[in-house]
């Protein structure tokens, strides 16, 4: 399987990679998150983990299993993570991701490996089994940047026994944080079902049947229903573009099961659309991979709205396809739109619609900027380059 992507990125750099993973054959490598469907968190780890055990390194994946109570708990601590708010911790909350944290201990088995990677907080806990002569990495998908200082705490109850913390970008990392730090951009694989080129009858006929006019210009976002990812801009963006130019709006989300506020968000747009012609919002399975590639491929411009994000992998997913995307000044949306000439960085609703306006009256500007989109996703974030990151970091950390 990696020869095929020798056609993406070449010889030489996978030639590279092998010579990298001789130096860490034998090894054994565990990832644990807590879902295996939804997010991008899921989505990196269905592809890194065949990959990783291809190149000869026991890799397996592990999935921390909670309920509703422990994951509304933390993604409150993701959002608090992300901002201060009013809302702290209480003594309770602590004592159930205890409890939760205890019962995972007895299911996961994290003994048996030489690294152990622990994505995000939810499965951070685990940490209290950690063996002598292993190394502990904790993997964040958040911009920890300004983090409320009792979510910090909070996490930090687990974090300076870990080895090494990753994060996306070196702007994310907290200044207190005390363990040794490192940064690994996230990756978009052009092999998953979601990347793939696909004909222009299959995108077509995929818009068709979830009742999309292939002929009118089509805006999307793609993202769970968060209110972090922003869709109640995006429609007002959308509706001050609709003043000037006839097109429709795709909000194209799912649910993911460590994201209990998802149906929460998606009703509200639901009542708020009921009277809106060319609003169209999507829950679709998490693995409708070749839909949501049809729409990304479909789409005349693609936003990302987010008022936070980590990395925002569905930016580059429609850079990949050639795609300008107007996305928002943060987190890791502004390591991959390269403002004026993959697509535009915005502040503000009116900001999108003013782009998004500028790109639909403007088709040679639209391909100018999808072309480099597309080679700035094929130089900084397929999945070959993560991988190396990874196996060097590995190596780093062991030796
Ligand atoms: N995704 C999907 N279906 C959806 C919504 C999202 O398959 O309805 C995928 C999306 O294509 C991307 C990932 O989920 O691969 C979301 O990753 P991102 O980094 O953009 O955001 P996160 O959900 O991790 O905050």
């Amino acid at each position: 399987m990696l020869e095929q992507y020798i056609p993406f990125v070449g010889e030489e750099t996978l030639q590279e990679l092998f010579i990298l993973s001789r130096k860490l054959k034998d090894l054994k490598v565990l990832h644990v998150n807590s879902t295996y469907k939804g997010g991008g968190v899921a989505e990196i780890l269905q592809r890194f983990i065949p990959l990783m055990n291809e190149l000869g390194i026991k890799t397996d994946w592990k999935v921390f299993k909670g309920d509703e109570k422990f994951f509304s708990f933390t993604k409150k601590l993701h959002n608090l993570l992300h901002l201060p708010s009013e809302k702290g911790i209480s003594s309770e909350e602590f004592v159930y991701y205890l409890k939760i944290t205890y019962e995972n201990l007895k299911e996961i088995d994290t003994e048996n490996y030489d690294v152990v990677f622990i994505h995000d907080p939810q499965p951070m806990g685990l940490i209290v089994n950690k063996q002598k002569k292993q190394k502990w990495i904790w993997r964040c998908h958040i911009d920890t940047s300004t983090p409320d200082p009792r979510a910090w705490n909070f996490i930090e109850n687990f974090l300076n026994s870990y080895d090494a913390c990753i994060f996306h970008m070196p702007e994310f990392v907290y200044e207190k944080i005390e363990i040794p730090t490192y940064t690994i951009l996230p990756s978009i694989d052009p092999l998953h079902p979601k990347n793939i080129d696909l004909s222009e009858e299959e995108i077509k006929n995929t818009l068709t049947k979830f009742g999309i006019n292939p002929e009118k210009p089509i805006i999307l976002q793609v993202s769970r229903f968060d209110r972090l990812k922003d869709p109640f801009g995006v429609i007002e963006a959308f509706k001050l573009v609709k003043k000037k130019y006839d097109c429709q709006l795709i909000l194209a989300g799912s649910f993911a099961s460590d994201d209990p506020e998802g149906e929460e968000v998606y009703k509200e747009l639901l009542n708020l659309i009921a009277d809106e012609r060319d609003i169209l919002v999507l829950n679709l399975p998490p693995d409708s991979h070749k839909e949501i590639n049809a729409f990304q491929r479909g789409a005349t411009v693609v936003v990302q709205k987010s008022l936070k994000e980590g990395f925002g992998l569905v930016v580059s997913e429609a850079m990949w396809k050639s795609k300008p995307v107007v996305g928002s000044n943060v987190g890791g949306i502004k390591r991959q739109i390269v403002h004026g000439i993959t697509g535009y960085l915005v502040e503000s609703v009116e900001g999108a619609a003013m782009r998004i306006k500028q790109l639909l009256a403007n088709k040679h500007l639209r391909e100018k900027m999808g072309f480099h989109a597309k080679e700035r996703v094929k130089h900084r974030f397929l999945i070959i380059r993560h991988l190396r990151d990874y196996l060097l970091l590995i190596y780093k950390i062991l030796n």
